[in-house]
């Protein structure tokens, strides 16, 4: 190399270290402003109060979600953003009825109460319950392996816990949850009569977990009745079988499906100053299961990204590119409002570059996932420095959230919040997920983290992605 050529690549890079830092220092500022008015003045943790205690579970065509619909509406309207719409969505309605009511009979008439809840979705046993004995498997695979002869005119019981080595306790809710999905329809076609399923917690306890369910294209003559038992209640009924092999399983519950109904999705808008046409979008799902209030699924990702408009005007924050807020309908048990959202986008052809979801809870965030090419999740780690002050450390490739997956296309970037998930599945989908689990200052943390990724994604922009080029 010549002298010549040399100075002028140290100079270069003396010139690129000084931007850099220039650039980090302007945006360590903001990052700053953004997490000091999320934990001294944030609004999200009221906003979550309102949705818990004054209106209380959110489940799809329910009175309480059109409730939270008007609500939110409202409160974005006083935010003195650019655009507050609804977009209109048909989403099922079904309605779990009375409360269930199950015992396990380990002899003539001695019977001991159990603790369980109808699966999402779910059909009613006959008007006087259902009584049978159980047959315990740990899986669909076991259950393929047992056929017709063992399972006829039985309760299937699906007892596979949730793996409790795995430090990504989604993964173990992953490993699980296919019993709770398919294991109804799974089961009825070798005969049995019902089923009953270990509840997703990796916690002991007396709570059932609900949860979604489907009988595929199982014909509405050939349905049976799903429930959740506690995982207290679940050992319990191991053991006993143990001992006790022909003990009966009773349970009634009187759930039922009604005709799709419509409900919305509620949006919020700042326009962008630059790029008007290019849609960056922050969510959460404002449905939730109806046994507890929904506070951290997903009444936090609610809030949260509601917050996260807020606080970028708060802090004089103006975007280049137009920054929305979806509050997303009916993600429990159907996706229609994600699906509905991508739907009118694509007819639209708004040109969306980046979407970010928070849909795990309000725990203590750690970092994100995303789903994007090499070149954008380089980016992203270059901003790891500036998050640093804040405890957020995590940033990997992966998924993003339900809701925004439909938007998917090439040269986008989505990004899914990750806090800390180590208690989430104590609460999710269970009678406990209620505004108390809900730590604020946890709740403030995760806002202010997402609005600072909104931020630099704002700022920098989408890298070599197809998205920005065909603007
Ligand atoms: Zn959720």
């Amino acid at each position: 190399m010549k002298k010549h050529t040399y100075l002028l690549s140290i100079l270069l890079l003396i010139t690129s270290v000084l931007f850099a830092q220039k650039v980090n220092k302007e945006d360590s500022i903001q990052l700053k402003k953004i997490y000091t008015a999320s934990l001294l003045d944030g609004k999200s943790y009221d906003w979550l109060d309102h949705l818990s205690n004054k209106i209380g579970g959110r489940l799809s065509g329910s009175v309480n979600a059109e409730k939270a619909v008007k609500y939110t509406q409202a409160e974005l309207e006083k935010l003195g953003l650019d655009k507050v719409w609804l977009q209109p969505v048909m989403v099922p309605k079904w309605v779990r009825g009375l409360k269930e009511y199950s015992f396990m009979e380990t002899g003539p008439g001695i019977t001991s109460i159990m603790d369980i809840c109808a699966l999402g979705g779910s059909v009613a046993t006959p008007n006087a319950g259902l009584k049978a004995e159980v047959i315990e498997v740990k899986g669909l695979e076991e259950l393929a392996t047992l056929g017709r002869e063992k399972i006829e005119g039985k309760i299937v019981f699906y007892n596979r816990p949730m793996q409790a080595d795995l430090i990504q306790t989604f993964e173990a809710y992953g490993g699980c949850v296919d019993q709770r999905y398919s294991g109804a329809a799974e089961a009825a076609k070798y005969g049995a009569v019902g089923i009953v399923v270990r509840s997703m917690n990796l916690r002991q306890d007396d709570f059932p977990h609900t949860g979604a369910m489907s009988y595929g294209d199982l014909p509405e003559n050939q349905r049976i009745p799903a429930c959740a038992i506690s995982t207290n209640g679940a050992d319990k009924l191991s053991n006993t079988l143990r001992l006790i092999p022909d003990l009966k399983f009773y349970f009634k519950q009187n759930c039922k499906v009604f005709p799709d109904v419509e409900s919305y999705n509620v949006i919020g808008e700042i326009t962008g100053s630059k790029y008007p046409n290019k849609f960056m979008i922050v969510g959460g799902h404002l449905d939730s299961w109806d046994l507890g209030d929904g506070s951290h699924d997903d009444g936090a990702g609610v809030v949260q990204s509601m917050d996260v408009l807020r606080l970028l005007k708060e802090t004089g924050y103006k975007p280049e590119h137009s920054i929305r807020v979806v509050l997303f309908m009916n993600e429990e048990n159907g996706l229609r409002g994600g699906r509905e959202y991508a739907t009118q986008a694509n007819l639209k052809k708004e040109n969306h570059v980046f979407a970010l979801e928070s849909d795990s809870g309000g725990f203590t965030p750690r970092g994100f996932s995303f789903d994007c090419d090499d070149a954008n999740f380089a980016q992203v780690q270059s901003w790891e420095a500036l998050f640093k002050p804040y405890l957020i450390h995590y940033f990997e490739k992966g998924g993003s959230g339900a809701d925004i997956g439909p938007l998917k296309k090439e040269g986008m970037v989505l990004a899914g919040l990750r806090p800390d998930s180590q208690r989430y599945f104590d609460y999710h989908h269970a009678e406990n997920d209620t505004f108390e689990a809900v730590n604020k200052r946890e709740l403030e943390l995760g806002a202010a983290t997402m609005t600072s990724l909104i931020y630099l994604m704002d700022k920098y922009g989408i890298k070599n992605s197809t998205a920005q080029v065909k603007n």
